[in-house]
This record gives structure tokens, C-alpha cells and sequence, in this order.
């Protein structure tokens, strides 16, 4: 990898070496199965218990309301599906940039019988505040005990955009409907407190803050109507069941613990990035546009060039040994122009030139100028 320039941290991160070696030490050493009685267990269960409970304090909430889950799919997933019992007439609100993992949730919700719609966003990804109101008031007026959830995503994965989640959050409990919010790409890269910004559920996936694959978390506020992901064992008391990745979990927690201590540092570092990509790309006189608000999360740069490929860009910097992704990586499989890209009304000229470049905290403002350079050539 040291040839290469990784910047498609919205995509996945790089395992931090403290979190790694906390895995070993569950893999190798104390690899007992937490739930089991005898002494040996012991380590592994107290650690399970204290990751929780430092996940737990990185967001505001209660060590209770953290449920382990095998990343950011699955807790979508369950928060939406599981929410309110099947007897219950169920609506869904969410909005049209948001990622598959909660767009094809919605669908298959909406083939077995729920409720459900999608707010418009603004040409910089906003979600309007106004419109969800609108909504809200329509659906009460027409039905007073439907179970109503709205889902609107942190920050877009795509463009960066950071949504207005407190505020949306208060005005669904005005109508008395609950909030969920896939934070993937927020958790570690900016501050979240569950309590204050009067959040219900929250989704999160290690390997989006240093953590490793395959393991996350949903914050489920005590008194929020769910139920059971997974049937079968006690684990997460009763709501999750299968035995815990106790090494995952106790990696992902140190690697939030980092990352949230470091938000403030990592961030200027990120931003000084950003500055180098876009003004050396400037000074070239490169014809191109920043998509997103100008309230993004840091280091998601994503860059629509006139008239070319997105495509090409991506496999013209991949000779150059720098890795960075067209639309969403997510969604490398289908090349058509993305949703998110069309539901901000990129112009034709610039949708089909769009690529994404993430910067996290291992990159360097050098790496940023060499993206730069790399681009104009490619220009040229
Ligand atoms: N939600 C968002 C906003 C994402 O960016 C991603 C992955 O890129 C996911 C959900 C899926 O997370 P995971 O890869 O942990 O399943």
C-alpha cells in the first residue's frame, strides 16, 4: 500500500494499530465466548461491557442503549424494519440521497405493506425542514396511531453534506414520531450527542473511524418501539442475538475513543487538504464544481469536472496509483449516474464527471497537491 495514494476514506479507513492490536489480544488469547460462567471469561466479558460503555459516552447515550451489530447495513436495516410491531400501520419518512442500505430497506418495507416516503433535498443535499412539517402534520391529521419513523441520514456519503438532524429530530417528536439517522459517515469525524441533537436510533460502522469490517453499532434510545433483530441467544439483551465479535467490538470502541479525542486535529489536518486539492485545481483554471453545503464533513471533496467521464478520471488515477471514487463506492457495481447526484440537479454537462475524493487522517497536505497535479495532467 505505500505506493499508493489512499484517498476513499468515505469508502472504508485504515485499521488503527492500537485497535489491532486489542484484536489480537481477543483472537489469540482471551478468545472465550463472553456468555460462558467460568473465570476464563471473564476478560472478555468485562471488556465487552466497558467498549460498550465508552461507545456509549462517545455519543451521550446509556452503555444499554448500544446494540453491537456487524456494521452500518445492518443497523439500518433493523432500525427500520424492526420498528413498531407488524400490527401496527406503519410510515416511514426518509429522503431521497440516502444510502441503499436504508433506500432498499424502505422498498421492501413498501412491498410488505408499510407507508412510505421520500423528502426532496436542495441542490446542496439539504433536506427541508418545512417540507418534513408538511408531511408530518398531513399524516397525523389523517391518521392519529399510525407509528411513524423518520430517517434522515447524518451526513451524505456521497457529496458530504451534513443534514440539519436536530432540528428534524425535534420537529418528528412534535408529531409524536420517532427519529433514526444513519450517522456512518459522521460517527468519529464529528461531534454527536444523541441527548441533545434528541436523537431515537443511530446507526454507526467501525471501519468509517479507523475500526474494523464487519462491526458497528445501533443506539437505541430506552422507550423507542422495536423489536428483536435476531432471534435466538440472549445476547444484546435479547434484541440481537449470536455470539459477540468480542475483538471487533473492543477495536471498534478504542478506535472511536481516538478518533473522538482527535476530532478538532484531525479535522484542520483534513481541511488543509481540501484547501491544497481545490485551490491548486483552481489556480489551474480547471472548469469544475465542489458538490455539497458548504456545512460538510470533513474531507469528503466531491468534484464534478465539465464535460468528462467519472469513470475514466477513476481509472486514469488508479494508473497513478491513487485511489479515490466515482459517485458512491458503495456503488461501484452500478454505473449508472448516481441518485444522490440526480437528486441535487447537477447540471448535464458536469454529472457524468464526478468523482470522489475522501481524505482522512492519514493523508497529508503533499498527497492533496499530488491529487491536484495528477488531475490537471489528466486535463491536459
Ligand atoms: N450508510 C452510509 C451512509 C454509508 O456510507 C455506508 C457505507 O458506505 C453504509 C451505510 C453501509 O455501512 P457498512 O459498510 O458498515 O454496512
Amino acid at each position: 500500500m505505500k505506493n499508493y495514494i489512499y484517498a476513499d476514506n468515505a469508502a472504508t479507513t485504515k485499521l488503527d494499530m492500537d485497535a489491532f492490536e486489542a484484536m489480537q489480544q481477543f483472537l489469540i488469547d482471551d478468545y472465550s465466548n463472553p456468555s460462558q460462567p467460568y473465570s476464563f471469561s471473564k476478560r472478555a466479558k468485562v471488556e465487552l461491557q466497558n467498549a460498550r460503555k465508552e461507545i456509549a459516552e462517545c455519543i451521550n447515550a446509556e452503555p444499554d442503549e448500544i446494540f453491537f451489530t456487524s456494521g452500518g447495513t445492518e443497523s439500518d436495516n433493523w432500525a427500520l424494519k424492526e420498528f413498531g410491531s407488524p400490527e401496527d400501520v406503519r410510515t416511514i419518512i426518509s429522503s431521497e440521497i440516502e444510502h441503499h442500505a436504508v433506500l432498499n430497506t424502505c422498498s421492501k418495507m413498501r412491498r410488505s405493506g408499510a407507508n412510505v416516503c421520500f423528502l426532496r433535498v436542495d441542490n446542496e443535499g439539504l433536506v427541508s425542514a418545512d417540507e418534513l412539517e408538511k408531511l408530518l402534520s398531513q399524516h397525523r391529521r389523517d391518521n392519529d396511531s399510525e407509528k411513524i419513523l423518520v430517517s434522515i441520514m447524518f451526513a451524505n456519503n456521497e457529496i458530504g453534506t451534513i443534514e440539519p438532524v436536530e432540528e428534524l429530530a425535534l420537529i418528528a417528536h412534535k408529531y409524536s414520531a420517532f427519529f433514526h439517522t444513519d450517522a456512518v459517515q459522521a460517527v468519529g469525524h464529528i461531534p454527536i450527542d444523541v441527548k441533545a441533537m434528541h436523537i431515537d436510533m443511530l446507526s454507526a460502522s467501525a471501519h468509517k473511524f479507523n475500526g474494523p469490517k464487519g462491526i458497528g453499532f445501533l443506539y437505541i434510545k430506552k422507550g423507542v418501539p422495536i423489536t428483536a433483530h435476531n432471534d435466538g441467544g440472549a445476547q444484546e439483551r435479547g434484541l440481537r442475538a449470536g455470539t459477540e465479535n468480542v475483538a471487533a467490538i473492543v477495536a471498534m470502541a478504542l478506535a472511536l475513543k481516538k478518533n473522538n479525542e482527535k476530532i478538532q486535529e484531525n479535522k484542520n489536518r483534513i481541511i488543509d487538504c481540501e484547501k491544497a486539492l481545490i485551490s491548486k485545481l483552481e489556480e489551474a483554471r480547471i472548469d469544475f464544481i465542489r458538490n455539497g453545503s458548504p456545512n460538510r464533513i470533513p474531507g469528503n471533496v466531491s468534484l464534478s469536472f465539465k464535460g468528462k467521464d467519472g469513470e475514466t478520471l477513476l481509472h486514469r488515477l488508479d494508473l497513478m496509483k491513487i485511489c479515490v471514487s466515482t459517485g458512491s463506492a458503495c456503488d461501484s457495481i452500478n454505473t449508472q449516474v448516481s441518485h444522490v447526484l440526480k437528486a441535487i440537479h447537477l447540471g448535464e454537462d458536469y454529472v457524468k464527471g464526478t468523482i470522489r475524493v475522501s481524505f482522512g487522517s492519514n493523508n497529508t497536505v503533499e498527497e492533496a497537491q499530488q491529487i491536484a497535479n495528477a488531475l490537471i495532467k489528466i486535463m491536459a
